[in-house]
């Protein structure tokens, strides 16, 4: 426990450090992962965090270093800057998106909740302990007996989705009429991520951050930039950055923003802001959805693509799935800034 809190304290004392202090601390935590690998190594390409990383590394690092994408997941303006960097890996999903969603059902919320929506739509007798530690936050014999806020799932969702559980604990809770998984990335990004790995015998940068809160933030604390586990070996160099220390870099090493991020600007609180898209994931994910602001993920779609939004939201049933979870998407957003036209006379 002392040790745990130890970490924390030493991480945050890290991600204080000036920017300059910061570069040259992340530079010398990948050059160490590149030595100890004996320069086995990729950086796992996406959008601009890890777009950025592998320019990062290429300086600092290794000008060869591999970048490696499952580039087609992407939004079309970052496909178009994967095509222009030089030795960039491309690997397929092993599903495309339309099965992921048909077999297994649709991101949403978040990968923990939707794991335990999961484990609820999908009832046997062997994840019974757990399906009680979701309703409850009981964890049972197995847990010795204890309250887990961790396990218990936020009432708002029970009352969405847990009505498989009614009879047993005399609920009223609804039944989604369609299936929630949180094992889309496995498919589609991790598994071909992991196999390129062992084929290639490299060894992964990725361009997490903590302050991007969440699951992640907890393993980067727990585990650090470098992580040299029994079952996972990675280097997360950028972890102690904030957005703009992460922002600030890519000004600096001219990193070419793909338009869906608009442009990099200075805020009034002096922090650095993309003017468009804040974070990017796949086009069409809804982990985190119900968090966002108008003009949301769906939304850019809509205005960059409105045949590929139109597919998704009618075809797919996503417009269902973000009506069901109270997220607005049909009624056309219109804040966007109008390019003036010249008036003809
Ligand atoms: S980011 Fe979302 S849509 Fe993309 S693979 Fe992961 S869960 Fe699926």
């Amino acid at each position: 426990m002392e040790e745990k809190e130890n970490k924390s304290q030493r991480f945050m004392e890290l991600q204080k450090l000036p920017y300059e202090t910061k570069i040259v601390y992340a530079a010398s935590k990948a050059c160490e992962f590149y030595d100890k690998l004996n320069g086995k190594v990729f950086c796992s390409v996406g959008g601009l965090d890890s777009i950025t990383l592998l320019l990062f590394l290429r300086k600092y690092v290794d000008p060869e270093i591999p970048g490696v994408s499952v580039s087609s997941l992407e939004d079309k303006s970052i496909q178009r800057v994967h095509r222009e960097m030089d030795n960039l890996v491309i690997l397929r999903p092993y599903k495309s998106k339309v099965q992921v969603l048909r077999e297994h059902g649709y991101p949403i919320i978040s990968k923990d909740i939707a794991g335990k929506i999961q484990l609820i739509q999908n009832p046997t007798e062997k994840n019974s302990t757990v399906r009680h530690a979701i309703m409850t936050g009981q964890t049972g014999e197995q847990g010795g007996y204890k309250k887990s806020p961790y396990m218990e799932m936020p009432q708002k969702w029970k009352e969405l989705f847990c009505g498989h559980e009614n009879e047993k604990y005399g609920t009223d809770y609804r039944i989604a009429p369609f299936k929630v998984s949180p094992d889309c990335c496995y498919h589609m990004k991790e598994k071909p991520c992991d196999d390129y790995a062992r084929d290639s015998g490299r060894y992964v940068y990725m361009g997490l951050m903590a302050s991007e809160g969440g699951r992640r933030e907890k393993a980067l604390i727990a585990h650090g930039c470098n992580y040299y586990g029994k079952t996972v070996i990675r280097s997360c160099p950028f972890a102690i950055f904030t957005r703009t220390d992460l922002l600030q870099l890519a000004l600096d090493l001219e990193v070419p923003v793909p338009k869906i991020y608009g442009r990099i600007e200075k805020q009034p609180d002096g922090t650095l802001e993309t003017t468009r898209a804040k974070r990017t994931g796949c086009t069409m994910c809804g982990f985190g959805i119900h968090l966002e602001k108008r003009p949301h993920r769906f939304d850019r779609l809509r205005q960059d693509n409105p045949k590929s939004w139109h597919f998704w939201m009618y075809r797919m049933g996503w417009g269902e799935v973000l009506d069901y979870i109270g997220v607005p998407w049909e009624s056309k957003y219109v804040g966007y800034k109008q390019v003036a036209l010249p008036l003809i006379v």
